[in-house]
């Protein structure tokens, strides 16, 4: 493998070969559908104890503001059976050759690696996840990893009411599906296929099965469909939803401009008009999610609000592409393949300096939304959200 550039902290964890990670805490698998926090809470006393006494979380997962990167997502494919108009530039995306991408023994050998290190949450996406043809054994292998509490999918629910089932079996434990309309034709001029019905069905399959919340989202487009902000809130009286309004990002080739984009304070006061009982919930360590609720509905609505108010500073998320690069920023162009180095026969030693370097570079935060806008990225499609 070619020498890489190893700061010098990495240099010292290297030599004494330690790998520290750990929380310290008991960590327990959830079962399907449950939602992945303890739903006892820890005492404060015992909680702030755990904090002190823990074992130091991974150096190579840690960057240079003290970030700890515990979740990953991993891109199962390239290919979707879908073309959001928002994701996928109009004349689609050159794929990348097979014999290119991840094996499934590629991708697991990824995942133990980091899940080793402290990677406590998988999520898969893709490309549609779903039309990889081995999904449920990935899902059901990467059950198997002591210390992996949560695997979620991001799927635009196409497949999943037929899925579903094995999914679960398999260890599946958080779903997100993409739906960014409630009415069918709309539907298939922004996905540019047809499936809306497929859509609500898995919907209502993952809710059948106990998976709560189950998470919806919608990504707001100015003159598409911020008109349907309330019928969506209004799902959440009855069911177990959670509804995740994204503002819309720029990537490349998805012809993104500013006028097009709805803030997350526009949403809200648009919301508020209807419902000003609208209720602000605590926020969670490291979600990218600001929560809220009616008081007396079932579910809930959260806002992604990634361009007006990035949350880069408690961002904990790594990112592998279906062809194998690392990615520390959605928003950054600068990728490292951990493919080449892993057919290359690196050793798990060597792969940590090279994802450790990568780590440590990340930036604080990502450019703002106008250069972003100018930056040259992957298209969604090929990074995987
Ligand atoms: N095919 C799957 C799906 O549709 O959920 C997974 C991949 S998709 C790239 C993952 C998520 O990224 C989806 O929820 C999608 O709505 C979101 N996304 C894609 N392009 C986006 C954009 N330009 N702005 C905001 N969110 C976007």
């Amino acid at each position: 493998m070619a020498a890489q550039p190893v700061s010098r902290m990495l240099r010292r964890v290297l030599r004494s070969s330690v790998r520290s990670c750990s929380s310290g805490a008991p960590v327990t698998q959830p079962h399907p559908g449950e939602p992945s926090q303890p739903a006892v809470e820890v005492p404060s006393g015992r909680r702030r104890f755990l904090r002190e006494h823990a074992a130091p979380f991974s150096a190579f997962l840690t960057d240079s503001l003290g970030r700890h990167h515990s979740y990953l997502r991993i891109s199962l494919t390239e290919k979707c059976n879908l073309r959001c108009q928002y994701c996928m530039p109009e004349d689609g995306v050159p794929l990348t050759p097979k014999a290119d991408l991840l094996t499934t023994e590629e991708v697991l050998t990824l995942a133990r690696l980091f899940v080793k290190e402290g990677v406590d949450k998988i999520r898969l996406t893709g490309g549609e996840p779903l039309v990889r043809p081995d999904v449920v054994d990935i899902v059901a292998q990467l059950h198997q990893l002591e210390g992996l509490r949560t695997i979620g999918i991001t799927t635009n629910g196409i497949s999943l009411a037929r899925l579903l089932p094995q999914l679960q079996k398999a260890g599946l434990s958080a779903i997100n599906i993409s739906l960014d309309t409630l009415v069918p034709a709309k539907f298939e001029f922004i996905v540019r296929r047809k499936g809306f019905r497929k859509v609500m069905e898995g919907i209502h399959k993952a809710i059948e099965l106990g998976y709560s919340p189950v998470k919806v989202n919608c990504v707001v487009m100015r003159g598409l469909n911020e008109d349907e902000l309330p019928d969506f809130v209004a799902l959440t009286e009855g069911l177990p939803l959670d509804v995740r309004f994204i503002e819309y990002m720029p990537f490349d080739g998805n012809k993104w401009n500013f006028r097009k984009m709805v803030s997350y304070k526009e949403m809200l006061d648009t919301l508020r008009q209807q419902w000003p009982e609208l209720e602000k919930l605590p926020e969670e360590e490291s979600s990218t999610a600001k929560a809220f609720k009616i008081p007396g509905f079932r579910g809930r609505v959260s806002f992604i609000t990634s361009m007006s108010e990035h949350f880069c500073g408690t961002c904990n998320r790594l990112r592998i592409t279906a062809d194998g690069n690392l990615k520390v920023c959605l928003f950054g162009n600068s990728e490292v393949s951990l493919r080449d180095h892993l057919r290359a026969g690196a050793s798990e030693e060597e792969l940590l300096s090279v994802i450790g370097a990568a780590v440590g570079r990340k930036k604080r935060q990502h450019a703002g939304m106008f250069s972003i806008s100018q930056m040259k990225n992957r298209p969604m499609i090929l990074i995987g959200g």
